[in-house]
C-alpha cells in the first residue's frame, strides 16, 4: 500500500533482500525480547543485558528515547561516551545538529524515537563488529515493532548497511527510499551527523534525505 503512494510522488522503492529480511526474523525468532509486550519491559531487559562482550565495559545500556508512537524512528549505529555516560542517544554535537536538523522540517526530538543498533557503546568507539550486531538486533526489531513508525531513518554507513544488509557505500544508499523489513516500513539512509560535522558540505545532501522523509510523513494517504 504505501509503495503505491510512493510510487506516485515519483519515489523510487528498493525492497529489501529475501534473504536479509529472513535473517533479520531468524535472529528474532531466537530471542525472548520478541515476547516483550511493551518498551519499558524491553528496556529492562536490554539493562541486564549480557548477550555480547560490551556488556562488561558500558557504563549502562542506551536503549532509545522519545515518543513511544512516534512516526518517524531514527536509528544509528551506537552510543558514544557522551551517551553511555547519560544513558540517552545523540547527545553530543552530533545530536545538536540532528535535532537541529529536524526541527527545520518542523519536527521535534520529541515527536521522534531515536535509537541505536547497538545499546552499549564499543570500546574507543570502533565500529560494531557484526557478532555484537547480531546480538542486539533482536532488541531493535522488537522496538521498531512495537513503535510502529512510519518510517525510519538509517544514519551513518553501519546502520544503513545493516538495516539493509547491503554492503553499498552510503552515498549510494541514500537519495531513495527502501522497504524494510515484512511490514514494509519505507526507509532513509542518510549521512550520521558525526559526519556532517566533519564534512559540512554533506550537509546539502542530508537536507535532501530529511525532505524526502519530511515528504512521506506529510503524505496523507
Ligand atoms: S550491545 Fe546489545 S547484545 Fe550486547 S550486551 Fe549490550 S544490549 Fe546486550
Amino acid at each position: 500500500m504505501r509503495h503505491e503512494y510512493l510510487a506516485a510522488l515519483g519515489i523510487p522503492v528498493w525492497v529489501q533482500r529475501a534473504d536479509a529480511t529472513d535473517a533479520a526474523e531468524a535472529v528474532t525468532d531466537d530471542s525472548e525480547a520478541s515476547s516483550i509486550s511493551s518498551l519499558d519491559d524491553l528496556a529492562a531487559q536490554v539493562s541486564a543485558c549480557t548477550r555480547c562482550a560490551l556488556h562488561s565495559s558500558r557504563t549502562q545500556t542506551v536503549f532509545g528515547v522519545g515518543s513511544n508512537d512516534a512516526d518517524l524512528l531514527i536509528i544509528g549505529e551506537a552510543p558514544g561516551a557522551d551517551e553511555d555516560r547519560q544513558g540517552e542517544p545523540f547527545v553530543g554535537r552530533a545530536g545538536q545538529l540532528l535535532i537541529a536538523m529536524l526541527s527545520a522540517v518542523r519536527l521535534a526530538r520529541a515527536d521522534v524515537y531515536i535509537a541505536n543498533i547497538l545499546k552499549c557503546r564499543p570500546p574507543n568507539n570502533r565500529d560494531p563488529k557484526p557478532a555484537e550486531a547480531e546480538a542486539c538486533t533482536p532488541y531493535l526489531e522488537r522496538q521498531i515493532a512495537l513503535i510502529e513508525p512510519r518510517v525510519i531513518l538509517a544514519v551513518g554507513r553501519i546502520a544503513a548497511q545493516w538495516l539493509l544488509q547491503s554492503d553499498r557505500p552510503i552515498g549510494r544508499l541514500r537519495g531513495t527510499v527502501h522497504s524494510y523489513g515484512t511490514a514494509g516500513i519505507p526507509l532513509v539512509a542518510s549521512y550520521h551527523p558525526a559526519y556532517l560535522l566533519r564534512s559540512p558540505l554533506a550537509k546539502a545532501k542530508a537536507w535532501e534525505d530529511l525532505v524526502l522523509v519530511s515528504q512521506i510523513l506529510n503524505d496523507p494517504s
